[in-house]
């Protein structure tokens, strides 16, 4: 049987910093989101919904006070944001106003090959220094991903059809550099959240190695978790 190395003294660690609710473009509202995750023994699950140029105030305080309602149980809902097609010389401000408005999470909508995403949008949120996830980087560049260790920004392992077509090259780019990764579910419905199990067998099937999985699916979210915290 495979190591279970995300399993410690039975508590949950499944830990997934992006997923969405009908606040942008998902199905469901952000207490049954974190609800489900709960359910499926999530430790933490950040709802990250879209924000280009907008004000972040109104979209993070009703977040927050949804999550309010696990103030003080185990688990974790997070408040944050994902800048989504925000031009790559205005992601910088656009991250830092959503600190300063409350996001615990800021994750950058990555340069996916299904999309028209700005080219330099990778680079931006990674030279900025103030994003915790960089999603879906797409067809990412060896400087890119050096880019990524030198700044602590995690890359993202995508579970979504689509964005997940470039997930080899991802672990491929962040093993050579050093970089760390996370396993993301991008959930915009709560049949789409992913379990551990299915983390761990996502982040196996794009390439990280077993010896790997405890960084990937433990240390890197418990890094994050522990830098969300102090914002
Ligand atoms: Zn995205
Ligand atoms: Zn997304």
């Amino acid at each position: 049987m495979p190591a279970r190395t995300a399993a410690r003294s039975g508590a949950p660690q499944r830990v997934d910093f992006h997923a969405h609710s009908f606040l942008t473009d998902g199905t469901t509202s952000a207490t049954e989101m974190w609800t489900e995750a709960e359910a499926l023994a999530h430790r933490a699950l950040a709802l990250t919904d879209h924000l280009s140029l907008d004000d972040p105030k109104p979209l993070l305080d009703r977040l927050h006070r949804e999550a309010s309602a696990w103030d003080g149980t185990g688990f974790l809902p997070l408040v944050g944001v994902e800048l989504t097609k925000v031009p790559p010389r205005r992601i910088a401000d656009a991250a830092r106003a959503a600190r300063r408005a409350g996001a615990e999470i800021v994750i950058v909508h990555g340069e996916t090959i299904v999309e028209h995403v700005p080219a330099g949008t990778n680079h931006a949120a990674l030279e900025s220094g103030l994003v915790d996830v960089l999603a879906h980087p797409g067809l990412l560049e060896p400087k890119d991903a050096e880019l990524a260790r030198a700044n602590a920004v995690a890359l993202e392992i995508s579970a979504r059809r689509g964005h997940a077509l470039c997930n080899g090259r991802v672990v491929r780019r962040a093993l050579e550099a050093g970089a760390e990764l996370v396993v993301d579910s991008d959930a915009h419905g709560v049949g789409e959240l992913v379990p551990l199990e299915m983390a761990r067998r996502i982040a196996l099937g794009a390439g990280v190695p077993e010896s790997e999985l405890a960084r990937v699916l433990r240390e890197t979210p418990e890094r994050i978790l522990r830098r969300a915290r102090q914002h």
